[in-house]
């Protein structure tokens, strides 16, 4: 046999070990209503996605999105060309005013925004720090750039300050999440925006679990770590979370958004979001802003989890915000968790490595304003007997 096919023979036999390690597929959702939905043909209650404030089911979001519908099917070209529609300048004055920044700019998901940021801002020999939990889109953007990428414990800003000291020259940039997405967990911000003013580092926080949720008219976790607007030179907005469209915007200081728009190749090269989309948006800002009680349902649904958790042994992982894992150690556990749980008719994403680190798979239950008490009774209850049953 030649060296190329026992070669192609290989790789196929590694895709094959490392899919059978991973046991992972799309599952066929249909039929959503609120947070029902039947999912590969079987009805369920949704508590995996991030539509925390149910606005992707919103009336007001849906017509905003169909009344928009006639401006044409896409924007038709990047922004740079002729894809900036009145809808596109709108929602970047929209997101400027309402997170209190300068300026904003739009990008066709969170995923390009954060390789738009770290390409643009950093180049060969400079330094990006990142928490050790970050969102892999985060880890990518720095692992495609020329840059020194440098890691702190989790959560730990004296960590950050260290890596950061070992700047000799040239720029840096410290990153973190606002609210971790595997864990829940808020970033210390207060003490990274201090580290990063005596480092002389830019600050980029990740907030697409935050904005919409935690703080002041939903202004996200900068807001609620009770620092001013302009503490962080930028922010990530994604729209495809608790605003329930999909798309993201990078806010912040007027320079650097500046700069973005004229060097981030993600952002040149790429198709503006169709303006239908962006309507929605600007929809679902509007009702995110004034919150609509839906906050407030969402964090009575947090906290009657969270009891009754406790009340069953159920231990989940610190959290205070919509995502509230149950940690379960094995892959198979979680997975045999996640299939007694849908069998109860409750659908949970079983989370694994390398999502998350070796050992610590678990259950990512997350939360919304849609979920109605007697749903997240029903969850607790199933849970109880899901841990009965498999970790017996
Ligand atoms: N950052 C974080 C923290 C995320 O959780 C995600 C989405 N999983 C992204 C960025 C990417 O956003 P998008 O889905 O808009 O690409």
């Amino acid at each position: 046999m030649s060296r190329e096919s026992l070669q192609a023979r290989a790789i196929a036999a590694r895709a094959q070990r490392e899919a059978a390690h991973r046991r992972r597929h799309a599952r066929t959702v249909a039929r959503r209503e609120g947070v029902r939905c039947s999912v590969d043909g079987r009805e369920v209650v949704n508590f995996c996605s991030n539509d925390y404030l149910g606005l992707s089911q919103h009336p007001q979001v849906i017509a905003a999105l169909r009344d928009a519908a006639g401006e044409g099917a896409g924007a038709t070209a990047s922004h740079l060309v002729c894809g900036h529609g009145e809808q596109h300048a709108a929602l970047e004055r929209e997101l400027a005013d309402w997170l209190q920044a300068p300026r904003a700019l739009l990008f066709g998901s969170g995923y390009m925004a954060n390789l738009a940021v770290l390409q643009a801002l950093l180049g060969d020999g400079d330094l990006c720090v990142q928490d050790k939990l970050n969102h892999a889109s985060l880890i990518d953007a720095a692992r495609l750039g020329g840059c020194v990428f440098k890691r702190y414990p989790h959560a730990d800003a004296e960590g950050a300050a260290r890596q950061l000291a070992t700047q000799a020259g040239g720029a840096a940039l410290l990153s973190s999440d606002g609210v971790f997405s595997m864990d829940g967990d808020v970033a210390p911000l207060g003490e990274l925006a201090r580290v990063a003013r005596a480092q002389q580092a830019a600050l980029y926080i990740d907030d697409a679990h935050g904005v919409g949720v935690l703080g002041e008219a939903g202004r996200g976790s900068v807001d609620h770590a009770g620092l001013a607007s302009d503490a962080v030179p930028l922010r990530l907005v994604t729209f495809g979370k608790a605003l329930g469209g999909a798309g993201a915007a990078v806010i912040g200081d007027a320079d650097l958004i500046g700069h973005l728009a004229e060097t981030a190749r993600p952002y040149i090269y790429t198709t503006a979001l169709p303006p239908a989309q962006v309507a929605a948006t600007r929809e679902a800002v509007r009702i995110a802003r004034t919150g609509d009680g839906l906050r407030e349902r969402l964090n009575a649904n947090i906290e009657r989890l969270k009891a009754g958790a406790q009340a069953r042994g159920l231990a989940l992982m610190p959290s205070d915000t919509p995502i509230q894992p149950l940690l379960v150690g094995s892959d198979a556990q979680a997975l045999a968790m996640a299939a007694a749980l849908e069998d109860q008719g409750c659908w949970v994403a079983p989370i694994r490595p390398p999502t998350v680190p070796e050992g610590s798979a678990r259950l990512r239950i997350t939360l919304s304003a849609a979920h109605e008490t007697a749903q997240v009774e029903g969850l607790l209850d199933a849970l109880a007997r899901a841990r009965d049953r498999v970790m017996a």
